[in-house]
């Protein structure tokens, strides 16, 4: 069955980008929230550790500082302006995020608390500076949960358990979305004068990841089918400390209370690395080095892990090696890390508090995604043309804040900062804007057409095959080491995957709750984005922030201090636009 709604505004996406888009686009017109999970459940729910803002409530700390951290930490690859715009809005957005009732930790005197993390400085002594405002360990919990309740009180109405699979665009403008319904299959039209498109990041395409089993980029891959081009898609991070095997994210905060990096050998090999920043050093660097140690033959036990340490009695003797007053027990832990030690006991029956746990890099973080200017707008091309009617904001957007390296608690700033511009903008252009006219029978037609293609094919090939095939090579051949010749394998086997997924086989018919189906569908997404970011690693010959090349080691300001943008109409095409120096000139990457 096919349905019709019109909504001013429309947005695919509950997690903090678009609770927040939702939240000010609601403000002045009627707004409408699409997402294939329940709201709460969005992955922004799962972030741990904190949200970054130079508040300065600990110690002297200054926006330009945050500014200068987020540009180094990215390689020089962010859009200054951007990176700006978002150190500045960041202290508001948190004081908002207070004031709409987010229960942060506070201080003894009353004022939100904050904690250390990897790659935020005082760029005067350059040590580690208390940047990351918190609630313990669930910080995106609570910021969840106070927009979902914002929202509902702002009247937004909500299609939860909603998936989206197509976006309308023609003659360079938007004008609405399709999706189905989970619980019924029926196919509905969405007509809007905006869509903000929220619907987070990509990492299902690799097979050890922190990302949640939702996290499949269906609409990057729809509005790359649309025509439009995916920005720096080479650009993906490894976080250093997922749960050995599993994936499952220890958040950083654990270093930022005063965790350490040890090898085989029992030593704190970061302080060999990156002397000053030791083990906050940035997540691409702390990753490459747990690598190196294990290639050298450190790993624990000769294996491929290391361990982070988080006993109360080793942080305290690295406090006091480090000249550090600070020291911590037991008790203070489990206060402020909950979540993560009860992970590792749970997950690896490891008690933190009493040994070390096995980690490895855990694939967590697109940069790359899809281009906005700095107030949300799709655009189109490496000129800069919009999309009219067309927005994204938070880890789906590439904006680009974060280039070729996100410092941890910079996305849940970038969600909110870029969510109320992108809300913000979307109501002012719905105010002056007017429905186009759309044909919704061929809309809703199309998008039961692509649905009925998976549902009818009786191939021979397991959609479960050919996604543990991607998994597996992704990790091995698009991870954390590139190389051209293993790139160009990727594509090959990602050419052959998608040949077998013509031929796949559905085994669930049915409409009602078809996971079989849309897990099916996730999977073509999940291909596609798969090529690209393959595509684009290859043709970037230089190493910068988390794509390292080991063919060509150095970074290559001379060739590519610029964006790459890859479309696929029928073959891929790359090109690339500068990147936006205003203030700071790219220099060596030291901590
Ligand atoms: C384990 C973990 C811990 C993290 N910790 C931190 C941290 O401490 N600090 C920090 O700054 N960052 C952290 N991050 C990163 C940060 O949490 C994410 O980048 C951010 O939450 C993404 O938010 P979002 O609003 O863009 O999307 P999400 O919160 O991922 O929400 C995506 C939404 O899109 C919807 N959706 C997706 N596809 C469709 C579709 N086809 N149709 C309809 N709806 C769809 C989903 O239902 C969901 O509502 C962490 C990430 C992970 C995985």
């Amino acid at each position: 069955m096919f349905h019709y709604h019109q909504f001013d505004a429309i947005v695919v996406g509950a997690g903090g980008a678009g609770l927040m888009a939702a939240l000010h686009a609601s403000k002045s017109v009627n707004t409408a929230v699409i997402s294939k999970l329940y709201p709460t459940r969005s992955h922004t729910g799962t972030a741990q550790g904190g949200i970054s803002a130079a508040l300065g409530n600990l110690e002297e700390d200054h926006w330009e500082w945050h500014a200068y951290d987020t540009i180094k930490g990215g390689d020089f690859l962010c859009d200054q302006d951007a990176v700006d715009i978002m150190c500045r809005e960041a202290i508001d957005a948190v004081i908002e995020l207070e004031h709409m009732g987010l229960p942060f930790d506070r201080t003894p005197d009353g004022k939100i608390s904050q904690r250390r993390f990897g790659g935020h400085t005082n760029n005067e002594t350059k040590k580690p500076v208390m940047r990351a405002c918190h609630a313990a360990d669930r910080t995106g919990h609570m910021i969840l949960q106070t927009l979902y309740q914002n929202c509902i009180k702002n009247n937004v109405r909500f299609f939860d358990e909603f998936q989206v699979i197509d976006v309308l665009i023609e003659d360079g403008r938007c004008d609405g979305v399709v999706a189905v319904q989970l619980a019924t299959g029926d196919i509905h039209v969405f007509h809007s004068k905006a869509t903000l498109i929220a619907t987070g990041g990509f990492g299902k395409m690799w097979k050890v990841t922190s990302n949640a089993h939702s996290l499949t980029g269906d609409l990057p891959a729809a509005v790359l089918r649309r025509g439009l081009p995916l920005e720096d898609m080479e650009f993906f991070q490894f976080h250093p400390t997922g749960v050995y095997k599993l994936g499952i994210l220890l958040s950083e905060a654990a270093r930022g209370e005063g965790a350490v990096f040890i090898n085989g050998k029992g030593e704190r090999f970061m302080a060999r690395y990156m002397p000053t920043l030791k083990d906050l050093a940035p997540r691409d660097i702390c990753s490459r080095c747990i690598y190196q140690e294990i290639r050298e033959g450190r790993g624990v036990d000769g294996k491929d892990y290391v361990y982070l340490d988080f006993r109360p009695e080793v942080i305290n003797r690295y406090f006091e090696e480090d000249g550090n007053p600070k020291r911590v027990d037991a008790h203070y832990l489990e206060t402020r890390l909950p979540d993560i030690i009860e992970f590792a006991r749970v997950y690896q029956g490891i008690d933190p508090i009493k040994e070390p746990v096995p980690i490895q890099p855990t694939a967590h973080y697109a940069m790359g995604g899809i281009p906005t200017d700095n107030d949300g707008r799709v655009l189109a091309d490496e000129t800069g043309r919009v999309i009219e009617g067309l927005y994204a904001a938070g880890e789906v957007a590439c904006v680009s804040v974060h280039g070729a390296n996100r410092l941890g608690t910079n996305s849940l700033v970038d969600l909110v900062v870029f969510g109320r511009r992108g809300g913000k903008h979307m109501a002012e252009y719905c105010k002056q804007a007017s429905f186009r006219p759309i044909n919704k029978d061929a809309a809703a037609k199309d998008g039961a057409a692509q649905l009925d293609r998976l549902r009818n094919s009786n191939g021979d090939e397991r959609p479960s095959t050919i996604r543990k095939e991607m998994q597996a090579m992704m990790d091995d051949k698009v991870g954390v080491y590139r190389t051209g010749a293993g790139l160009e394998e990727a594509l090959d086997k990602i050419h052959e995957l998608q040949a077998r997924y013509k031929r796949i086989r559905v085994e669930d018919k049915g409409y009602k709750w078809n996971t079989d189906l849309m897990e099916a569908w996730e999977l073509g997404a999940l291909l596609d984005l798969a090529e690209v970011t393959a595509f684009a690693a290859l043709a970037r010959t230089e190493s910068r922030g988390s794509h390292y090349r080991e063919d060509y080691p150095q970074r290559d300001d001379v060739n590519f201090l610029k964006h790459s943008l890859v479309w696929k109409n029928g073959t891929l095409t790359v090109k690339y636009k500068p990147v936006r120096i205003t203030r700071i000139q790219p220099q060596e990457r030291k901590y």
